[in-house]
């Protein structure tokens, strides 16, 4: 496959670690075009927690791969800046929902993912800042944990770089060379400059963007975006032992993290269940035209304080507003269009696309360079939705309590 050409569309962490994939199997050239600047998207707004302890058999097997490689990735992108904070993730339940998890355990004893079930005194014991309600229930997972975006995202470019990858900022995709009844490659906008990039495959990373490129072919997936936001406390006067949390009874989570200048703090955040979703509005639209409301931040300290004492006297010192999407079935879209041949689709990845970057852009590059992944994906197949259930998808307007749960 030395010769031939790949183009992936967005330079978020999908994009870049499809991109990275690719080109470790020597895939031919790989290219990445990104309308803005690497990482403009959700990539560098999001959390970055990662835990194993999913809700489906691929999704299981898919982030047990993902945190294998996490690990690697932090010896590999070390000299460039990033490791992976294994410091474990506790998802926390209360009694009414802990059944629906139990019922999961035994996926995860098959599959070797590691976990540890905690009540209430056992994780207080453990991280003597967190006081759970007497009858919430913990399930730790210990290979889980958090990268941080603003590190993740160079590093995994630099490398990428290394690996003979061009990464091409300010152009954008706005539509696609068809012949043959394949995709060829696409046609892309620089600085008011139309130009054609021919290519033996395009593989499309643009996240909530996907609907309105997906236009121009006149296709679509089922696929719904909901504004998302996470804040950064004012420094901590001693940093504070803590795994990453998905305090699911609290509706939120929360990690240890450093402000810039490089002291202690904790990042959180927490879904807003009754906001409407958001339909991006055009092709150039930028995260930036995105904004909070003011009153989520006392909300946020409300709900986590009860878990986290800590929280009730730290400011917020900042505020990230990005996009989460969700399928119909809420599990990510990763794959081939089977009736258009060349072209690759990569999205849908609810509140968990960071999590699943590294494995989904080496199951990406698989699919692309090789004809099958490692894992059997038909569980995250572009082609599984009913004609219908797609269009009384997109039809409705939701609000965020009703796409399906998911997080992290
Ligand atoms: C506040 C917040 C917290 C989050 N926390 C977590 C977390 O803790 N753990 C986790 O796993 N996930 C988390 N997520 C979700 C995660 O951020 C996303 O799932 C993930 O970043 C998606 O990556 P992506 O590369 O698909 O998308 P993006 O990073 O959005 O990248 C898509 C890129 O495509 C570009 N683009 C769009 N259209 C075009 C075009 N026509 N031509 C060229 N380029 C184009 C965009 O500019 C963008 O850079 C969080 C999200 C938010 C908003």
């Amino acid at each position: 496959m030395a010769s031939a050409t790949a183009i992936v569309i967005g330079g978020g962490v999908i994009g870049l670690s499809t991109a990275y994939h690719l080109a470790r199997r020597r895939f031919g050239r790989v290219t990445v075009l990104e309308k803005a600047v690497l990482g403009d998207g959700s990539s560098s707004r999001a959390a970055g927690i990662v835990t194993g302890h999913l809700w489906t058999e691929t999704g299981v097997l898919a982030r047990k791969r993902s945190l294998a490689l996490f690990e690697e990735l932090s010896d590999e992108l070390r000299a460039h800046g990033y490791t992976f904070n294994q410091v474990g993730c506790l998802n926390l339940f209360g009694a009414e929902s802990w059944p629906e998890r139990e019922a999961l355990l035994p996926i995860y004893e098959r599959h070797g993912v590691p976990f540890e079930v905690m009540d209430a005194a056992a994780i207080a014991e453990r991280w003597p800042a967190l006081r759970p309600d007497p009858e919430q229930i913990g399930l730790f997972d210990p290979v889980g944990g958090y990268s941080e975006p603003h590190a993740y995202l160079p590093a995994l470019a630099a490398r990428a770089r290394e690996l003979g990858v061009e990464i091409v900022e300010g152009c954008q995709v706005t539509g696609f060379v068809q012949r043959e009844g394949r995709i060829r490659g696409v046609e892309t906008r620089t600085a008011g400059t139309e130009e054609l990039r021919e290519a033996d495959v395009v593989i499309c990373t643009v996240h909530a963007w996907t609907l309105k490129l997906l236009e121009r072919l006149g296709r679509a997936v089922p696929l719904k975006s909901f504004v998302h936001q996470r804040y950064l406390t004012r420094p901590l006067p001693e940093p504070l032992e803590l795994p990453a949390i998905n305090a699911n009874p609290q509706g939120g989570y929360v990690r240890p993290a450093h402000s810039p200048a490089g002291q202690p703090c904790l990042l959180a955040g927490f879904e807003t269940a009754d906001r409407a979703e958001f339909r991006v509005p055009s092709p150039e639209f930028d995260l930036s035209e995105l904004a909070a409301p003011p009153g989520l931040r006392q909300t946020l300290t409300d709900r986590l304080s009860t878990l986290l004492p800590q929280l009730a006297t730290s400011d917020w010192a900042s505020e990230s507003v990005g996009l989460i999407s969700f399928s119909v079935d809420g599990e990510p879209i990763l794959g081939a269009l089977g009736d258009l041949p060349g072209l690759y689709l990569g999205c849908g990845f609810h509140s968990g696309g960071f999590a699943y970057n590294p494995v989904a852009g080496e199951l990406l590059a698989e699919i692309v360079s090789e004809g099958a992944p490692s894992i059997e994906l038909s569980a995250f197949s572009p082609e599984r939705f009913e004609a219908s259930a797609l269009k009384d998808y997109l039809a409705k307007n939701l609000i965020q309590a009703d796409a399906v749960r998911r997080r992290h």
